[in-house]
């Protein structure tokens, strides 16, 4: 067990919230300083601005919170979610019929869970609040960071609720043996840490800007269960795959779903051309067919309630660009939400980070003149190492994934790729065969493990199929070679 230390987390999402956890049930002093006010105070802005964010919990997550050492925190967490199973794809055939098709993630049946941020955050606050060793510190904006003198800097805001004019602000100075940095894609941390060492830094945006909408439940329901509110399926993560657009709808345990529409920088251009909305339900028809009719009354409305009020002038809607950050030397790292691996990943880098610092924590206390900070330090290092390979690989198959999400799906060959692995999967289980989707979400196999192992299966694949080919070919191949060859040997001798 790592010593008892201060420790101070900067940001309190929730992987900053599950690493208050690891570090608090290691008998440390934890503080959080959080920018915003409490999540669970309803004043406080909601990140993003938005409502909040629906998000698709999988293994990695689950498998992290397991070993926080909080026994309910699962059963805590899981109460919140809706299991979804597979992507549920819409379309419109050539007859301009509609139709959905259930494609499962997992022959095994297994699913991944929906979930809402801010409810998963603030089960994570209310597991903290209980600690004795955890300190909150709401509207606490870091300013500052001396990483070498271990010292920080906040910007407090003196004042009843978030955001409120006229917040008195004042700056407080702290120390602290160890900081982590789980203040989001944005990072503070992240940039004065880049002052003290030699860190490779790189940033990316892609050309993808996301809004939300809500679809509401049903008016009239069967009956008042739950999942009978539900407009389509609710164990289903909804894909209208528009090729250049993507609009995709998360159960919520409401009975609504939180749609994100992803487009690229242009779409949004021209609706700022187009601000009465008039062309909107048509580009909904023809990209994303059957949407209008559980949206209504027109999607532009549910554009213009996006705007925190009041609307400032035509350039009602908010739109979010989409970043993502390549090579990293810190445990900060953000990606493109595509494979649904952000947080997840997140969540992941904490479980990894505490068991390099346990380990180097145990081999400190077998020496003779421990020196945490120096063991910490060669924990450090060993997480950098051994975590950016990962971070790479999630990032690549999170922006793969938005080309099989908004394209792939609807392609013969993507679904018999799928098809033929899970029945290798399932008819030969010794040769350990999996989809790379069953991988990334159902296991906790390194993100580069499951990059190279799928690579491996698709040339394996390959070669087979060829072989089969030629073997088919083979036949008939010859017989024409022989007739040929015959012929020119008939037409030389004459
Ligand atoms: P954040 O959630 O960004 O929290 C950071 C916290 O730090 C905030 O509370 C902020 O107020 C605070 N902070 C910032 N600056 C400071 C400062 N200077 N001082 C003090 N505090 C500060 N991930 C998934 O796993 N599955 C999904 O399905 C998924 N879908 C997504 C869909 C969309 C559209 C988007 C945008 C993201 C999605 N993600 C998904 C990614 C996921 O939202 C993020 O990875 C996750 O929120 C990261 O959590 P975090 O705690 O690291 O950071």
């Amino acid at each position: 067990m790592v010593k008892k230390q201060k420790i101070v987390v900067i940001g309190a999402g929730p992987v900053g919230s599950l690493a208050a956890l690891y570090a608090a049930s290691r008998g440390n002093d934890v503080e959080i300083y959080e920018l915003r006010g409490d999540l669970r105070d309803p004043s406080t802005t909601p990140l993003n601005f938005t409502k909040s964010i629906n998000l698709a919990l999988s293994e990695r997550g689950l498998n992290a919170m397991r070993h926080a050492g909080q026994p309910k925190l699962i059963d805590h967490v899981k109460a919140a979610t809706i299991p979804m199973r597979g992507r549920m794809i819409h379309g419109k055939k050539p007859n301009g019929q509609l139709y959905e098709e259930a494609q499962d993630y997992d022959i095994h049946g297994r699913a991944i869970l929906a979930i809402d941020r801010g409810g998963l955050n603030k089960r994570l606050l209310d597991i903290l609040e209980e600690m004795p060793n955890v300190t909150f510190f709401f509207n606490h904006k870091l300013t500052g960071a001396d990483f070498n003198k271990n010292k920080a800097w906040f910007e407090v805001k003196d004042g009843t609720s978030s955001g409120e004019k006229g917040q008195r602000a004042r700056e407080i100075e702290i120390d602290f043996n160890f900081m982590i940095g789980a203040d989001g894609a944005h990072s503070a941390v992240r940039y004065h840490l880049m002052k003290y060492t030699r860190m490779d830094y790189e940033q990316q945006y892609i050309d993808t800007l996301w809004c939300e909408f809500q679809i509401q439940p049903k008016e009239n329901p069967e009956d008042d269960s739950l999942m009978s509110k539900f407009r389509i399926s609710p164990n289903h993560l909804h894909i209208w795959p528009g090729k250049k657009f993507m609009f995709i709808a998360i159960p919520s345990d409401d009975g609504t779903f939180t749609c994100t529409l992803f487009a690229p920088a242009e779409f949004y251009t021209f609706l700022e051309s187009d601000p009465s909305g008039a062309h909107i339900p048509d580009f909904f028809d023809t990209y994303f067919p059957g949407v209008t009719d559980l949206i209504p009354p027109r999607p532009i409305d549910l554009l213009l309630s996006l705007q925190p009020p009041p609307p400032p002038h035509q350039h009602q809607m908010q739109a979010l660009p989409l970043q993502f950050l390549g090579r990293y030397r810190d445990a900060a790292h953000a990606m493109v939400p595509f494979y649904g691996q952000g947080m997840n990943a997140g969540l992941e880098d904490v479980r990894i980070l505490f068991d390099i610092l346990d380990k180097h924590a145990r081999m400190d206390e077998e020496t003779v003149d421990h020196d945490p900070a120096s063991a910490r330090e060669r924990a450090l290092d060993e997480y950098s190492r051994v975590r950016v390979q990962d971070a790479h690989a999630i990032n690549d198959l999170a922006l793969q994934n938005y080309v099989e999400m908004r394209a792939s799906v609807l392609s013969l060959s993507y679904r018999f790729r799928k098809w033929l692995e899970e029945q290798l999967n399932v008819w030969l289980p010794g040769l350990g065969w999996q989809t790379k989707y069953s991988r990334v979400s159902f296991g906790n196999e390194r993100y580069s493990e499951v990059v190279r192992k799928s690579e491996h299966q698709g040339r394996v694949l390959m070669r087979a199929l060829t072989g089969l080919l030629f073997g088919a070919l083979g036949g008939p191949l010859v017989a024409v070679g022989v007739v040929m060859a015959v012929r020119y040997r008939r037409a030389v001798d004459v």
